[in-house]
């Protein structure tokens, strides 16, 4: 059985796709001989099938991790740990047009957007290379004549489990803090996209990480996600999904070895536009925010308030704007918006798109499938939208924007903190009074003032409320893989204790 199979893709570039499990710095086949389909989402048809990683495929990544945390990786320094890091950015930079065509095949995002995410993916390891030999203790006085000190030590093998909007930005954000403060990992792709940190697995290989230091499987999450979250020698999981699965991987956490969890989930973000604000900036902005990746954004700007003075002016832009957004083949360089990623999500949104126009929502643009081949949907905007519908409630995790129109400050405070979510949420004013109350008064873990949905690596990102547990990014997410050891050392300062 051939673990690589050749590959020709629409713009040309022809590569061997790996299929196999990567664990030890090998490709091995699935312990049980399973395989999965891959699903082309432009195209519907079969691109290949990958192993499929089951319970024991899992504990075999599992002790390969573990020996590399207590073997090779427990004595590679930390300025070492950050040039194996620099070196895998520096390969993913040489092979970008590679990994950005697979992640077009595989997700079915625009090749210009996977462009942006493979050089996001390769910024990110090259941050967390720069850390790995900055990430100190400290010395701490308490009484003479003693020393006390904290170190900040890996926390061990982690299990991480990732989604498949953004598949090879999400395994930098997981790998690149993992990998920096001296932990080993074992990293599950969803399995919609697992393509892409396939081809990056070799990589990991090229740059040089000793063996087990990062094994990356593909499978089922009720399978081997399950298995990493019970898993008793995994130390730590990180999650990014769903809030219905992450609450599953914390209950799996819970009922096996307590290990540590950091969940980042889902969103329902309200993007607010007062009456004083750029109007054609803020277009931009909100179309951006809800339909930048085809809306399959955690943070996306999914719930649009404009100020009743200018709710209707917005309302008409808005439309305009959005009939300019191209869609279609994910290969061409100016598409904008591409397939939803798999039959199942094309299935839920279009549900969503129904219940809005069964609770009497209007459907201003969209609404319906575009063309015939492909989970592709229209760009679709409800206006006249209710607190209490459906979608203005849930996260849809599609190209779907719901509009409603508020009055004062304090009704759009109350509204905007109105879901059980609290990812992120964005002002559009030219007042900063305004912008910095909203701000401080939203339960949001980012906040955007005239713009959406702009990350960098260096800021922290991550979720207030049920959207999510610890931060990713930044010198923040550091703290999801260390854990703080204390060192106190009696040199004569506590003898007056001895024999009391
Ligand atoms: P999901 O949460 O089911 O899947 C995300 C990852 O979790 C995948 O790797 C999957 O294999 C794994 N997983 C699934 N069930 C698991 C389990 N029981 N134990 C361990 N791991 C498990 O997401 P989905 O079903 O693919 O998408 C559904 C919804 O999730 C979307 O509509 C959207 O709301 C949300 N979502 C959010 C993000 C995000 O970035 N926050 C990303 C993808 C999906």
């Amino acid at each position: 059985m051939s673990l690589t199979q050749t590959i020709e893709l629409p713009n040309g570039v022809k590569y061997e796709q790996p299929l196999g499990l990567f664990i030890n710095n090998e490709w091995v086949a699935a312990t049980e001989g399973a395989t999965f389909e891959v699903i082309n989402p432009a195209t519907e048809k079969v691109i290949c099938s990958v192993q499929e990683a089951r319970e024991v495929d899992v504990d075999i990544a599992v002790k390969a991790a573990r020996a590399a945390f207590e073997g090779p990786w427990a004595s590679t320094p930390p300025s070492a740990r950050g040039k194996y890091l620099l070196k895998l950015a520096d390969l993913m930079e040489e092979n970008l047009l590679l990994l950005a065509s697979v992640e077009s095949l595989d997700n079915g995002k625009s090749i210009s957007l996977a462009k942006g995410d493979v050089a996001m993916a390769a910024g990110c390891l090259r941050y967390y290379g720069g850390w790995a030999d900055k990430v100190h203790g400290k010395v701490i006085d308490t009484m003479p004549g003693t020393l006390n000190y904290t170190k900040n030590e890996p926390i061990g093998v982690c299990g991480q489990i990732i989604p498949w909007n953004f598949p090879l930005l999400m395994w930098s954000w997981k790998v690149g803090p993992a990998l920096a403060t001296g932990n080993t990992v074992v990293l599950k792709t969803a399995e919609q996209t697992p393509l892409s940190a396939l081809v990056c697995a070799n990589l990991v290989k090229e740059a040089g990480f000793p063996a087990g230091v990062l094994n990356i499987i593909s499978g089922l999450g009720k399978v081997a996600g399950a298995a990493i979250s019970s898993h008793m020698d995994i130390d730590k999981v990180a999650f990014t999904g769903s809030t219905v699965v992450g609450r599953t991987i914390m209950k799996a956490a819970a009922e096996s070895n307590l290990k540590k969890v950091t969940l980042e989930l889902g969103g329902k973000s309200p993007n607010i536009v007062f009456k004083d604000a750029d109007l054609d900036k803020a277009v931009e902005w909100a179309n951006m925010g809800i339909f930048f990746n085809h809306g399959q954004t955690c943070c996306a700007g999914s719930r649009i308030y404009v100020q009743e003075e200018v709710y209707d002016t917005f309302v008409e832009k808005f439309k305009a704007r959005i009939a300019k957004n191209k869609l279609g083949d994910p290969f061409a360089e100016d598409t904008f918006q591409g397939p939803q990623v798999s039959a199942l999500q094309f299935q839920r949104v279009m549900g969503y798109i129904e219940a809005g126009k069964s609770e009497g929502a209007t459907v201003l643009t969209g609404g319906k499938r575009f063309g015939e081949t492909g989970y592709f949907i229209e760009p679709t905007i409800f206006a006249d939208v209710k607190m209490d519908m459906k979608i203005m409630q849930e996260e849809i995790f599609g190209p779907v924007a719901s509009i409603a129109k508020f009055k004062t400050i304090d009704e759009i405070v109350a509204v905007g903190n109105g879901t059980p979510y609290g990812l992120a949420a964005a002002v559009h004013t030219k007042d900063i009074k305004t912008a910095m109350e909203v701000t401080n008064r939203l339960k949001a873990g980012t906040c955007w003032v005239n713009m959406y949905n702009m990350l960098s690596t260096q800021l922290p990102f991550g979720g207030f409320k049920e959207s999510g547990i610890g931060r990713e990014l930044g010198k923040a997410a550091l703290a999801n893989y260390t854990q703080v050891k204390t060192v106190q050392f009696n040199l004569g300062g506590m003898d007056f204790l001895v024999g009391l």
